[in-house]
């Protein structure tokens, strides 16, 4: 293809639009955008990023502005313009497509990725988890200070589950009079379970584990 001269040749190489032109690219190649910026024109060419000269884009658009000046006189686009720009829009839409298919893909494999490599690091760390755990057991720390940060064991009280109320509530030691009500004392029996470790009737104790926590230096 010829360098573009006229008007009449440039209407199927150059669209403008408000914020630039879109110059057909030579030899079957993709078009470009040439963006009008307050410094001037601008190209998203390989040349144009890599050159301070004008590319063969830009200098494409500066004869096209100065052949037709006039929005007016510029030619209207032909019927097989028109079906040549739809065929355009469907290769882009295409592309899109394409590129969004692609993108589909690869997020799925980035996410499976994730997924094992968190597994793994979350497995290493639950080895050092435990034997931090463990060496605070066996030393009977609460907490300890280290280089690297602090250990913490908190132990946690007993719950007291209520499996069945109305046999508790018959242990006068644990009622409570509210007026017209019989309600379960619980803090007498929650003193009462801690202080005997006895399992009354109706209750069942069920022991927690204690809950290990670690902190980093430098850790917010
Ligand atoms: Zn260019």
């Amino acid at each position: 293809m010829e360098a573009i001269t006229t008007a009449m040749d440039t209407t199927l190489e150059i669209i403008e639009s408000e914020t630039g032109f879109l110059v057909g690219g030579e030899y079957g190649g993709n078009a470009v955008e040439v963006v009008r910026t307050d410094s001037g024109l601008q190209c998203q060419c390989f040349i144009a990023q890599v050159s301070h000269d004008d590319c063969e884009h830009i200098r494409a658009v500066r004869e096209y502005i100065a052949s037709v000046p006039m929005s007016l006189e510029r030619p209207m686009l032909s019927q097989a313009n028109a079906d040549l720009y739809l065929s355009k829009l469907g290769e882009l839409e295409m592309a899109e497509a394409t590129n969004e298919a692609s993108a589909n893909e690869q997020t799925g494999r980035i996410q499976l990725w994730l997924e094992m490599e968190s597994e793994k690091l979350a497995r290493k760390k639950a080895y050092y988890i435990q034997a931090l755990d463990n060496f605070m057991l066996m030393n009977e720390y609460k907490t300890k200070r280290l280089v690297a940060g602090t250990l913490k064991l908190r132990s946690q009280q007993p719950e007291i589950k209520i499996n069945d109320e109305a046999k508790v509530l018959m242990d006068e030691r644990f009622v409570r009079i509210i007026p017209e009500k019989r309600a379960l004392d619980k803090t007498a029996l929650r003193k009462y379970c801690m202080d005997t470790g006895e399992e009354i009737p109706g209750i069942e104790f069920i022991l927690k584990p204690h809950k290990f926590s670690y902190k980093l230096n430098g850790d917010v």
